[in-house]
């Protein structure tokens, strides 16, 4: 069987963190039908809870109606697991980043999904072709990455892998831009496009705080109205998450072999102290009293 657009009606999203509930939150409020899952249903519940307070904010500002919002809240069902995805026509999986677990995701979700289900990664690193290999189906396996917020940013990086089919990688083409995003297209390579440029530069901010050159204020400034980036390398590091960014190091530090890529030791730190960024209240700045 193979992929069609007109055919996805039902999307699923495994991981409702902060990607996978923006992932939900747009295909919602694009129409489709949503099953989120994650570890648990408590899980999965407090996912759709925050698309529920992001709708509310929407509505507040006049930018969709109370009623779309409802309709949307209404069109997403918590679940558990893979197996929660099992009526899907797409699944997009947006669980941590960590290969050894996205490996098992992969071959939960082609044993879960039903033939002819397109199973999306949005790994931030990880390879495709290594994710699809765990599956039988590797011709409908795919990268799609997102952007953090979902529904603020409007890129979404397409990968294909070495067995992606041509009509996977037009479905996938075709669902973004029903999601109103617009599509680059990389190669199977650590980090793709978007975070083989970011997650240096973040790195080496990371090196500089170490180093004693500024504050993190300082830098995050120098580099906001210096290079007029709409955020500092250190804000944003907080912001996407600390492990997240420490975990694509590694991949890119292993894969591409060449230790420019090494992870600055202060971001390790910082994970093991648990201060992962604005998900846990503190990063490389306190979020606690706001
Ligand atoms: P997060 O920590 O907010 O959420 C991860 C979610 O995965 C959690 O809800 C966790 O319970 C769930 N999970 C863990 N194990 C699971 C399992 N076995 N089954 C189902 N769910 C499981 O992380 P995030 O920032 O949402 O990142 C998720 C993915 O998106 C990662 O691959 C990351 O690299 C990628 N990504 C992140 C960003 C970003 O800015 N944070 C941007 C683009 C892509």
């Amino acid at each position: 069987m193979s992929a069609d657009i007109s055919s996805i009606k039902e999307i699923g999203v495994l991981g409702a963190g902060q990607m996978g509930a923006g992932i939900a939150h747009v295909a919602a409020v694009a129409g489709y039908e949503v099953r989120l899952a994650d570890v648990s249903l408590e899980h999965a519940n407090k996912g759709k809870a925050g698309i529920a307070k992001r709708l509310g904010r929407l509505v507040e500002k006049g930018k969709l109606s109370a009623e779309n919002s409802d309709a949307a809240l209404a069109r997403i069902h918590p679940v558990i697991g893979a197996a929660g995805l099992s009526t899907c026509d797409m699944a997009i999986e947006a669980a941590t980043e960590n290969i050894d677990l996205k490996k098992r995701l992969f071959a939960d979700l082609d044993a879960a999904c039903k033939p002819g289900c397109v199973l999306a990664s949005n790994t931030s690193s990880i390879s495709i072709t290594l994710l699809a290999a765990e599956t039988k189906r590797p011709e409908q396996v795919i990268g799609m990455h997102f952007m953090n917020p979902v529904p603020v940013m409007k890129l979404v990086e397409i990968i294909r892998g070495l067995a992606t089919s041509d009509a996977t990688y037009e479905a996938t083409l075709a669902m973004s831009k029903r999601l109103g995003k617009t599509t680059i297209t990389s190669k199977d390579s650590p980090g793709f496009i978007v975070n083989r440029i970011l997650i240096p530069l973040i790195n080496e901010a990371c090196f500089a705080l170490q180093e004693g050159l500024g504050t993190a204020a300082d830098i995050d400034t120098g580099v906001k109205l210096g290079l007029n980036h709409p955020m500092g390398p250190l804000e944003l590091a907080d912001l996407i998450g600390l492990d997240t960014c420490l975990a694509i190091a590694d991949v890119l530090q292993r894969e591409l072999g060449d230790d420019k890529y090494r992870p600055a030791n202060i971001l390790r730190v910082h994970v093991a102290a648990g201060w992962l960024g604005r998900k846990t209240g503190r990063g490389f700045y306190d979020y606690s009293k706001k």
